[in-house]
């Protein structure tokens, strides 16, 4: 066993261990993490990865500020946890990747159907459902390549030339050899839905302010980390608002309302808290940023058996940041965005765990 200490410099709030755990278990599965006092002690059978774990738990602690939460809405104190049971129409197929079965795509669009109605009123039937490969271009203009570059997959193609460029002597696609031809398609897997919305908004907005939903799959690259709710595909419902400072305000109060209404009339055991993200490996300008996109988050959070939380949906208001990232004021008159965007898998999920305990 290979060890090293590293000393924080600064009191460790209580979720930097769980925060600096889970950032390590992205790359190093075998790594342990222990912190004694203001001690943060990295172990693990290799040198090697016991070395870059370290360096990675350094580079967290000068750029780690403890996340603030906030309860808006205790859960129902009778309401008891529930289970994330087995699927049985549901076959992994990559880790993070299913093949659904029919009771499966069922579920996903009955719920899919129930909240375009349900919302039709606020965006006047206008829904759309977004492409699950987007530019990369516009990933790095919402700071999202900086800021989790992990989490993304990139698409890469040869060119389209290929077959022209090559000899005719040489003109036989070597499988393995594809380094030497492939060129980066400036394209990834969707890694957010609402990017297409944002980034293309004077397609979606005549006259702000002005709400839209979409559907999507959204692809998060989760390490070795994927398991049935922490997926690498899933699919997601949201509404997109393109207004001002207090259109932007009301549409997250009212969707605070609606959402915490929706999943109470399931049934569902809910918290409801503000939430921010613990950055990492980020500047100090980008973070700063980021903070401001993130001014206003809050998060659905199932209770389940094991007392741990699964977050089914969210509430961002993004302020102007978005307004400046992709230029939208001079572009369609729109001084701030806000998205709400619910996790279709999970909410599945959970319903199944709801009607299991029952
Ligand atoms: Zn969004």
């Amino acid at each position: 066993m290979h060890s090293q200490t590293v000393k924080a410099e600064r009191t460790l709030a209580d979720d930097f261990g769980p925060t600096a755990r889970s950032i390590i278990a992205h790359y190093y599965r075998d790594v342990s993490i222990e912190i004694i006092g203001d001690s943060i002690a990295v172990s693990s059978a290799s040198v090697d990865a016991t070395q870059k774990a370290t360096d990675v738990v350094t580079h967290l602690l000068s750029t780690y500020r403890p996340t603030v939460e906030r309860t808006i809405v205790p859960p129902n104190p009778l309401a008891s946890g529930i289970p994330l049971c087995g699927c049985s129409d549901r076959f992994e197929s990559l880790p993070g990747f299913f093949i659904n079965g029919r009771d499966w795509i069922t579920e996903i669009q009955d719920i899919l159907g129930l909240l375009q109605k349900h919302f039709s009123d606020l965006t006047g039937g206008r829904h759309f459902a977004v492409p699950s490969v987007i530019n990369a271009e516009v990933l790095a203009q919402a700071g999202y390549l900086n800021k989790f570059p992990q989490a993304v997959s990139h698409i890469y193609r040869l060119p389209s030339d290929y077959w022209q460029t090559a000899s005719a002597s040489t003109a036989v696609y070597r499988s393995g050899d594809e380094s030497q031809n492939l060129e980066h398609g400036r394209a990834a897997l969707n890694p957010v839905a609402c990017f297409h919305a944002l980034s293309k908004a004077d397609l979606f907005v005549e006259t702000p302010p002005s709400t839209v939903s979409i559907q999507g799959s959204v692809f998060r690259h989760e390490g070795h980390r994927h398991d049935s709710s922490r997926l690498g595909e899933f699919s997601v419902f949201e509404l997109v608002h393109f207004g001002d400072a207090s259109s932007c305000t009301d549409f997250f109060d009212q969707l605070v309302k609606s959402f915490s209404a929706i999943f109470s009339e399931y049934g569902l055991p809910i918290r409801v808290a503000t939430a921010s993200d613990a950055f990492f490996g980020e500047d100090a300008l980008l973070r700063r940023r980021m903070q401001m996109a993130s001014g206003g988050k809050i998060e659905f959070r199932v209770l389940l058996k094991d007392n741990t939380e699964l977050s089914i949906a969210s509430v961002n208001q993004h302020r102007d940041y978005f307004v400046r990232a992709f230029d939208l004021g001079t572009r369609c008159n729109i001084k701030e965005t806000a998205c709400a965007a619910i996790g279709l898998d999970r909410l599945a999920i959970c319903l199944r765990g709801l009607r299991h305990d029952k």
